[in-house]
């Protein structure tokens, strides 16, 4: 098996029943099932920065996150998987390698975590702060936080390609790379609905630098925006909060489906779904749902 292995990740048909009337064929892809300790769309996030790395003979990838990051469990158990070393740049210097689970595991994983106060984390996308990182870690490539550069939009670009044939496209979404790179890989007829896991939250906007990164033309930029439906009202209070409406949804959704949803992402996301459905607004239609993971979360 290689290093990046996405053939797990199948194409399920699901029923519900509630939805008869509506006439839609439901497919549930399960990026899911690509790895159990890290979610599906990060390996794919990843995928091209560790290839970069071990063409440029770095030591390994300097990337940063919360302590509850997945993204940096993603690239500690990837470099791991890749026989490189990581470096973990984490926000809040009152923390050490056992303050959780997650560091508990990155560290086990080989990746080094430097704690740095929440001040200099704010300044994590100002290029001063990263020139100042890169020059401090020169043997390493740096890979800004979730994974949202042009690599990882290119490594879900191939998720996109992987998913043919459908009039509409429901994906959850955090920092917009995975939304972005499966836009670009979609066919042109293919709208991508998406919904942001946080409040206030503004999707299009967040979308286009990364876009841009790739296509370099607003032109065109706006031409796949186009084709983006935004669903921000389904954020349940926003960022790692959930009601008792949602556990119930994702607990129902596991009865009837078999597909396990997790609060933070998927199962908001497939409400929005759901609830589109049952507005009307999808019939006779063929849908897939990307199933971008997470389900280590609990
Ligand atoms: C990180 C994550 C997302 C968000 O992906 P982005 O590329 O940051 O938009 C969605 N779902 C799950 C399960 C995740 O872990």
């Amino acid at each position: 098996m290689s290093l990046f292995d996405f053939s797990k990740s199948v194409l399920q048909p699901i029923e519900l029943n509630t939805f008869l009337n509506n006439r839609v064929q439901i497919f549930v892809k399960r990026d899911d099932l690509i790895d159990e300790l890290v979610s599906g769309n990060k390996w794919r996030k990843l995928k091209y920065s560790i290839e970069n790395a071990l063409a440029l003979r770095k030591n390994g990838i300097l990337t940063l996150g919360g302590a509850w990051s997945n993204h940096l469990i993603a690239t500690a158990a990837a470099c791991h998987a890749a026989g490189m070393s990581s470096i973990g740049i984490v926000r809040g210097e009152e923390l050490n390698a056992s303050s959780n689970v997650n560091l508990q595991r990155c560290t086990e994983l080989g990746m080094k975590l430097i704690f740095i106060s929440r001040e200099e984390y704010a300044e994590r996308n100002e290029p001063f702060r990263q020139e100042y990182w890169k020059e401090l870690h020169p043997d390493y490539l740096f890979v800004p936080e979730g994974g949202a550069d042009y690599h990882g939009v290119i490594g879900c670009q191939e998720l996109g390609i992987e998913l043919n044939g459908f009039d509409h496209v429901f994906v959850a979404q955090g920092t917009t790379t995975t939304s972005c790179g499966i836009l670009l890989g979609l066919p042109e007829k293919t709208k991508l609905h998406v919904v942001p896991a946080l409040k206030g939250f503004d999707s299009l906007s967040e979308m286009k630098p990364l876009l841009y990164e790739v296509l370099n033309s607003n032109e065109l930029v706006r031409e796949y925006l186009d084709r983006v439906v935004v669903h921000p009202e389904h954020h349940f209070g926003g960022y790692g909060k959930w009601t008792n409406e949602l556990l119930q949804f994702i607990e129902r959704m596991k009865k009837e489906t078999g597909v396990p949803l997790d609060k933070i992402y998927t199962g908001k996301a497939f409400y929005a779904m759901c609830d589109t459905i049952e507005r009307g607004e999808l019939d006779n239609s063929r849908i897939c749902f990307v199933h971008t993971g997470g389900l280590m979360n609990g």
